[in-house]
């Protein structure tokens, strides 16, 4: 049984962007009391709390906006690193012309893009769109694969400005700082909390090529799940041995 458990938050603990299954919540209190639990997502630090409801609150160290915000369950900040104003620009103009491109018909256009701070969110259909509907949208990440090799000068225009885009949750693209990514911040966090990489294990649900948990691999052990609903399987499983 790993002593340190890394989780993504989006269909790997949760339905993407929604709370915790009641059930699921034991499950997770019972881990706690024999492991540590981080969770390691896109979300800002108050959208992880939320969907993991106040029941869970205290339990788990949090690794914000794909770990450029680091806190510990005790509340100590370890590290925020904002985006400037410059890469934030870069960002916008990557996804105006995105949107030029895809030329979709959106329900609400104050809706696609979240500026976190650290992470600008770019959600191709809208962040609060119908959930069935974002759910059918590009399980298979083919729209956003596309997407991304089509505009792939403006993906070097990114990258020429610091910044990297990630393929994550149901129809969301990443823009975070070039590098800094959860391959980069997990090791950070494992070393400021004094752990072994061989004592953790990362479990997520997009450790796909172009995917935002993939720059892990190779650094610490990894599961990859379909969805959160495997999550749980395997969770209840080690927990009864
Ligand atoms: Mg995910």
């Amino acid at each position: 049984m790993p002593k340190h458990f890394f989780f993504d938050l989006d269909n790997t603990l949760t339905p993407s962007k929604a709370l915790i299954e009641a059930a699921h919540v034991p499950v997770l209190k019972k881990l706690g009391e024999r492991a540590d639990i981080t969770v390691v997502s896109g979300h800002g630090e108050n959208d992880i709390r939320k969907h993991l409801t106040l029941a869970l609150e205290g339990l788990y160290h949090i690794l914000g906006q794909n770990g450029n915000v680091a806190q510990t369950k005790d509340g100590r900040v370890l590290w925020k690193r904002p985006l400037s104003q410059a890469q934030k620009d870069a960002a916008r103009t990557f996804i105006e012309k995105a949107q030029k491109h895809l030329n979709y018909t959106i329900r609400d256009e104050n809706d696609i893009v979240e500026d976190r701070g650290s992470q600008i969110a770019f959600s191709l259909i809208g962040h609060h769109e119908n959930q069935v509907k974002k759910d059918a949208f590009d399980p298979d990440q083919a729209k956003r694969r596309k997407l991304l090799s089509d505009l792939v000068q403006e993906v070097e225009t990114l990258k020429a400005a610091n910044m990297e885009i990630r393929i994550a949750g149901t129809t969301n693209l990443d823009l975070i700082e070039l590098g800094k990514n959860k391959g980069y911040n997990v090791p950070a966090f494992i070393e400021a909390m004094d752990w072994k990489k061989e004592d953790c294990i990362y479990i997520g649900d997009a450790l796909f090529p172009g995917g935002n948990d993939e720059t892990v691999i190779g650094i610490l052990p990894v599961k990859a799940v379909k969805n959160y609903k495997e999550t749980y399987l395997y969770l209840e499983h080690l927990l009864r041995s």
